[in-house]
């Protein structure tokens, strides 16, 4: 008899966003007519720029010639795209990083649920909305008991963030081991200031945990109290680890190519509470279960830190922060309370009366032909609120908002 991993039998729903791509699908099939905009998935929408694409198609045409054909690359990736990391996204904001404390990866989701195979069992706290993988993979992985009736899972600690703090996640009093704290957060649209952040790692070195800080919007970032880097606080390496992506930095959604820090100084501990270093046990566990991202990928990822191509990149990401502003003002003037929008491409509202996130999302999708996502599918406390994101066109994104801006919000 083959048994299954009955972790994944205490999942309470299907992942949150094939579940707003299903209620479309069947709201479409229904209206086939109907403008449906999309406000919904955090997916770009942009083509890779110029610079981008032309170092894309370089590195394939190496593919095709004896002399430049590359085989299997270094599990680790490539010592290029390693230096230009360390030297741009760290060394230029006065962070010393040595390129062996990157790992290149196919994505930050992988990496965000695959950290925890080098970690036992641990008291785990989730900033709470946050992105919802954190969460899953932990119960996947056992790390959790069943879901429990007011949405949360036994077993793990919830960091609720609250509007009167911007939504960022204050330190707990109880001890915990593990931390996700995702800043810019996904999807409140809004950042963990220096300030908090500086006890954040305080509490991480006084209670010899972890945190896993996860800045895939790192690059939208444009107030100046906003640390982008975690290790931008003074001893954070000794007690992060980062997380990195070029999705929605550079639009490589569908390209794939990510980043994960692990400084060497960072230790955990075995049952004997023996140190043990990270970056070690992260590399044993990265050559054994993945061989590399394509070598063309990386080109592509590294021509991301020439100053073409961060000229490109900073224009497209200056387009989706327009249309966040767009729909930020919209909402304001129909009367909504949002937040976030400002350093990040995700707008987060508060749901008109009484409605929860999903009577949201219905009325929304049903009245005006406009899909969002619902706040309740990031976290408990996400429940009231819903999340718009700016990933659309121009045109679409003020053709949302002018529905949205007149539309009769008594009627409801
Ligand atoms: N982390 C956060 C906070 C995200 O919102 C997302 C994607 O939406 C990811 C990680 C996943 O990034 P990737 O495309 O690199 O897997």
């Amino acid at each position: 008899m083959a048994r299954v991993n009955s972790n994944y039998l205490k999942l309470v729903s299907r992942y949150l966003f094939s579940e707003v791509a299903k209620r479309t699908k069947e709201f479409v099939e229904k209206n086939p007519k109907a403008p449906v905009i999309k406000l919904g998935i955090g997916d770009t929408t942009q083509p890779l720029p110029p610079s981008i694409i032309k170092a894309f198609h370089e590195a394939v045409d190496e593919m095709a010639k004896k002399e430049t054909y590359k085989g299997y690359g270094p599990e680790q990736g490539y010592d290029f795209l390693r230096e230009a990391i360390a030297k741009n996204d760290f060394g230029s904001r006065g962070v010393q990083i040595d390129p062996n404390e990157i790992f290149i990866s196919d994505g930050s989701k992988c990496d965000t649920g695959n950290i925890l195979d080098i970690f036992g069992q641990n008291k785990i706290a989730i900033n709470d909305p946050s992105y919802p993988v954190y969460v899953d993979t932990n119960v996947m992985i056992g790390n959790t008991g069943p879901a429990m009736k007011n949405g949360q899972y036994e077993g793990l600690v919830y960091l609720p963030c609250k509007p009167e703090t911007d939504w960022a996640p204050s330190v707990p009093k109880e001890h915990v081991d593990l931390i996700y704290l995702v800043s810019p957060n996904n999807p409140t649209g809004t950042a963990i200031p220096q300030k908090l952040l500086e006890q954040w790692v305080k509490y991480a070195r006084d209670n010899k945990a972890i945190i896993f800080f996860d800045a895939a919007y790192e690059r939208y970032i444009r107030e100046p109290d906003i640390p982008h880097s975690i290790y931008e606080i003074k001893g954070a390496k000794d007690v992060a680890i980062e997380f990195r992506s070029f999705s929605k930095t550079a639009g490589f959604t569908g390209v794939r190519c990510a980043f994960t820090v692990i400084p060497k100084d960072l230790k955990g501990y075995d049952e004997k509470g023996t140190a043990v270093a990270l970056n070690d046990l992260w590399n044993r566990r990265h050559t054994t279960k993945f061989n590399g991202v394509s070598y063309p990928v990386q080109k592509a990822a590294a021509a991301c830190y020439t100053p073409q191509g961060a000229k490109e990149i900073d224009g497209v990401i200056a387009y989706y922060l327009d249309n966040a502003k767009i729909i930020r003002e919209g909402l304001k003037k129909a009367g909504f309370t949002c937040y976030g929008g400002v350093n990040s491409p995700y707008i987060w509202v508060k749901t008109p009366g009484k409605l929860t996130s999903w009577e949201f999302f219905d009325m929304m999708l049903g009245k005006l032909d406009i899909v969002g996502t619902p706040g309740s599918g990031f976290g408990p406390s996400g429940e009231g609120y819903f999340r718009f994101t700016a990933f659309n066109s121009l045109e679409k994104t003020k053709e949302a908002v002018d529905r949205i801006v007149k539309f009769n919000w008594k009627s409801i």
